[in-house]
């Protein structure tokens, strides 16, 4: 398909989520500013990226280091959240810390001290997620939700990292109910953990929710959608 009638339907699919979204608040007695959409950017061409900004997404998700070097000087951020999503191996960090504003993935101590270390050494404070596997899959990142507390505090100490909440990429292979009872399990657990109030943790965000069950994961609580595919449509590998 050529590029400006993919451009165009860019600009279509985010009036839609952007809808979706408000629907959802509404349905859920929630203000839409308190949800952050996210357009995930993996496989994408830089130039429908720009499109999603200049349509009012205000935050873009990046999965992979060695790409987002590749494509980030294309990009025409203005005032845009960066965020890192994908899995982080400790020897990249160090690339990736002077360019976002968050790391979503961080899931044990390790990670957390590399991070911690490189921040340190720019003089900045890096605002980090904690992401929780919380459908228990073995071949997934995340802490395992009996496992979240206790990290959270040994994360407290680090000064040059900053837990602002959890985020979380549930199985994909269950029926919309299971889904949905996973987002809601997994809500109550971002709940608990305001609760423990752990010193220096802050629990304010909640990444939850993708092109299939953003919706949903508003609905349940969610306060960040990142969303790839519905927006620009499927990736092509
Ligand atoms: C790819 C990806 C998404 C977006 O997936 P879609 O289903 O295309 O919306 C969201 N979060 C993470 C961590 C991803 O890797």
């Amino acid at each position: 398909m050529d590029l400006e009638k993919r451009k165009l339907e860019v600009v279509e699919n985010i009036k839609r989520i952007f809808y979706e979204v408000e629907k959802a608040c509404e349905r859920s007695d929630r203000n839409p500013e308190e949800v952050q959409v996210m357009a995930v950017t993996k496989t994408v061409d830089p130039v429908l990226v720009n499109v999603a900004l200049e349509a009012g997404v205000k935050l873009i998700g990046e999965n992979r280091v060695q790409e987002f070097l590749g494509k980030k000087d294309q990009y025409s951020l203005k005032g845009t959240g960066v965020h890192f999503i994908g899995h982080l191996q400790s020897n990249k960090v160090r690339q990736i810390v002077e360019l976002v504003d968050t790391i979503q993935t961080v899931d044990s101590v390790k990670l957390a001290s590399e991070i911690d270390k490189r921040s340190k050494a720019l003089g900045k404070v890096m605002d980090v997620l904690v992401q929780v596997n919380i459908s228990r899959e073995e071949s997934k990142s995340g802490v395992m939700a009996e496992n979240l507390h206790e990290l959270l505090c040994e994360l407290s100490g680090f000064k040059s990292i900053q837990v602002q909440g959890l985020m979380t990429i549930p199985a994909f292979d269950r029926t919309k109910e299971e889904n949905k009872q996973t987002l809601e399990q997994m809500y109550q657990l971002f709940i608990d953990m305001q609760g423990k109030n752990v010193d220096n943790i802050n629990m304010y965000t909640l990444s939850m929710g993708m092109s299939g069950d953003y919706v949903d994961a508003i609905e349940s609580g969610s306060n960040l959608v990142r969303i790839g595919s519905s927006m620009f449509g499927k990736r092509v590998y």
